[in-house]
């Protein structure tokens, strides 16, 4: 082990992190000169371990985005808290295999309290159980295997044993503004993507009961409902005070997509927009978005924890049972795994209750400043004003039909990423193009959402006078 590898790749992180704010927020590499660079014949000699830290850092650079940066806004990516990272260095260090509490004793109980205290944080179920995954949507697979047995077992039909050939069938309804990864979680889990069935919404995103009661009552196949806290773009809350009684008088067992809109839980502005959530089945969300750590970890939590367990323990369950301690296995999908709940343990302990509703009002008022100061533009317009920390503004020009504006729309956000001031991106809506806007980043602040509005309002200058270009 050469310490010195380690001091250099620390020296390098300090640097990356400290120009973060100065480079373009998209990659500058080309993929035909990333490829040049990495894709090369496999080496028969070595090369030293510094030098490798330091050829790495060197080539890969430009070709990394500034996501954990204040000026990146498209999909839903997050930035990462110091204490996260720090505690992510550690853990790649400790290099623990957290699947036992054998294995990891300090690594089985950090997970355990992350997990408690996400539960208090989200005021979920006491006692229900969770599991740390990669990310929501192994967080979906996992909570959704306990939702399958489940229901299926409800009818006589072991899953477990028999698998699924032969077994009834099993229907899904989701939103129609689900999320793609509950579309993979269904195909991982077996049940085909023709088992799932989109639920109609009304004009503000949110699943409509009439829809879902019409849906529910169809036929009588044990049945899954997903609902959403937060549609990625709008951030729409189903209405789960009305709709989760609605599925469970059904007999269904209720999921919730909460990848990153769990989180408007722990904002006293925002939790009114979650009431009632708290009596679904099982709940999917992502620390790495915005709870702002290091990638990837995602949470799942199940209230019955029988159905969990079986669905994921090996054999292994029984030594816990023994020792009381929580051996992680019997609730992950993954047998060896990383510790990823100790950097979700380290974000709450730097931040607190209090630290994490600032975190989430803070990047909502971001969102508010950022998408209404895009709608003032000439040549823009307000598509959907956020009501959590996603907007979605549109680009027009006079005299133009809806696919022009379509094109514009494209165009206009290509342009923005271009200037490497900040980075957006689009997303069809209603049929229409649109330009997303995510604010999920606690070091997004008032200069950054400054800088990226001029950089749309210069975007669409330059669009409006062809040939010119800034030097
Ligand atoms: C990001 C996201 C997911 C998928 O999460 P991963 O962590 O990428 O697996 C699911 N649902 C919603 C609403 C999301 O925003």
């Amino acid at each position: 082990m050469s310490e010195s590898a380690l001091d250099r790749a620390h020296a390098l992180a300090m640097r990356w992190q400290e120009q973060l704010d100065a480079r373009p927020v998209g990659a500058q590499s080309t993929l035909s000169q990333l490829r040049d660079t990495f894709c090369t014949p496999l080496p028969d000699e070595g090369m030293d371990a510094v030098e490798v830290t330091e050829w790495l850092y060197g080539s890969a650079c430009e070709g990394m985005v500034g996501s954990s940066g204040g000026r990146f806004f498209a999909w839903v990516i997050g930035g990462r808290l110091d204490s996260a990272l720090a505690a992510d260095w550690l853990v790649s260090t400790w290099d623990q295999n957290a699947a036992l509490y054998a294995c990891s004793p300090a690594a089985a109980v950090i997970e355990e309290a992350a997990g408690e205290w996400l539960k208090e944080l989200l005021e979920l179920p006491e006692d229900c159980s969770f599991a740390f995954t990669t990310g929501c949507q192994m967080a979906h697979t996992t909570a959704l295997a306990g939702a399958r047995n489940a229901v299926l077992r409800r009818i006589g039909w072991d899953v477990e044993s028999h698998g699924l050939c032969g077994a009834p069938a099993v229907k899904v309804l989701c939103s129609d503004q689900k999320h793609g990864s509950i579309v993979r979680s269904v195909r991982l889990l077996g049940l085909g993507a023709s088992s799932l069935r989109d639920v109609a919404t009304d004009d503000s995103g949110r699943m409509k009961k009439t829809s879902l009661e019409a849906a529910l009552k169809q036929d009588s196949s044990p049945t899954i409902v997903i609902l959403n806290a937060a549609d990625l773009n709008v951030g729409a809350f189903d209405d789960f005070q009305r709709l989760i009684p609605a599925a469970h008088d059904a007999g269904a067992w209720v999921h919730v997509d909460g990848a990153f809109g769990l989180f408007a839980r722990a904002s006293a502005r925002h939790r009114n927009k979650t009431l009632g959530i708290e009596r679904a089945d099982s709940w999917a969300l992502d620390a790495h978005k915005w709870l702002n750590v290091p990638f990837d970890c995602g949470i799942a939590f199940v209230r019955d924890r029988e159905a969990h367990l079986s669905a994921m323990t090996l054999a292994a369950s029984y030594i816990s049972a023994q020792s009381g301690a929580r051996d992680q296995i019997d609730w992950n999908p993954e047998w060896s795994r990383r510790a990823r709940g100790i950097p979700v343990y380290a974000a709450l302990k730097e931040l607190g209750r209090k630290g994490v509703e600032h975190m989430i009002d803070h990047c909502c008022t971001c969102c508010c400043a950022l998408v209404e100061g895009i709608g003032a533009l000439r040549g823009a317009e307000v598509v959907a004003h956020p009501t959590l920390n996603q907007g979605l503004v549109r680009f027009r020009c006079e005299g133009n039909d809806a696919e022009e504006d379509d094109t514009l729309t494209d165009r206009i956000i290509e342009r923005v990423n271009l200037t490497g001031e900040a980075f957006f991106s689009g997303t069809t809506w209603r049929g229409r193009r649109t330009m997303r806007v995510s604010v999920v980043n606690r070091c997004t602040g008032e200069t950054d959402v400054a800088r990226a509005i001029e950089a749309v309002a210069r975007a669409l200058r330059e669009n409006s006078t062809p040939g010119h270009s800034e030097p």
